[in-house]
């Protein structure tokens, strides 16, 4: 997807600190963490938001899944507990348009979030 910036990140297009590249997704350092570890879980498939998950294949789907569960783990944040958001829409404050889950560790979280 033209001028779509995780499009970019995926195709190495722009420079990410990615920290994990399996065969459908990518996952790479937010470049402004709200927490200690901030990573952006993301499929390599341009997908706008979850509204369009069925575009996606189950393997996709089921990457995207294990992947959090993988990277939360690597990053020892299963011992404090830690943080998936995938925000949707502008009232929510999505500002890219590509399907991405926020995976928030290493600080105490409130609830509910702001
Ligand atoms: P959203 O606001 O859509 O929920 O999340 C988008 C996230 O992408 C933000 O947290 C923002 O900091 C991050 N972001 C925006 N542009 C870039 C970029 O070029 N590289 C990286 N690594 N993160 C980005
Ligand atoms: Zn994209």
């Amino acid at each position: 997807m033209e001028d779509c910036i995780f499009c970019k990140v995926v195709n190495k297009e722009i420079s990410s600190n990615i920290i994990h590249e399996g065969k459908n997704v990518v996952v790479f350092s937010d470049i402004n963490p709200k927490a200690p570890f901030h990573f952006l879980v993301v499929p390599k498939r341009h997908v706008s938001s979850i509204l369009e998950v069925e575009k996606l294949g189950d393997s996709e789907i089921r990457e995207l899944v294990e992947v959090i569960s993988l990277i939360a783990k690597k990053f020892d944040m299963d011992k404090e507990g830690f943080r998936v958001v995938t925000n949707t829409g502008r009232g929510a404050g999505q500002s890219v348009n590509h399907l991405h889950f926020h995976l928030l560790g290493g600080r105490e979280f409130g609830w509910p979030p702001g």
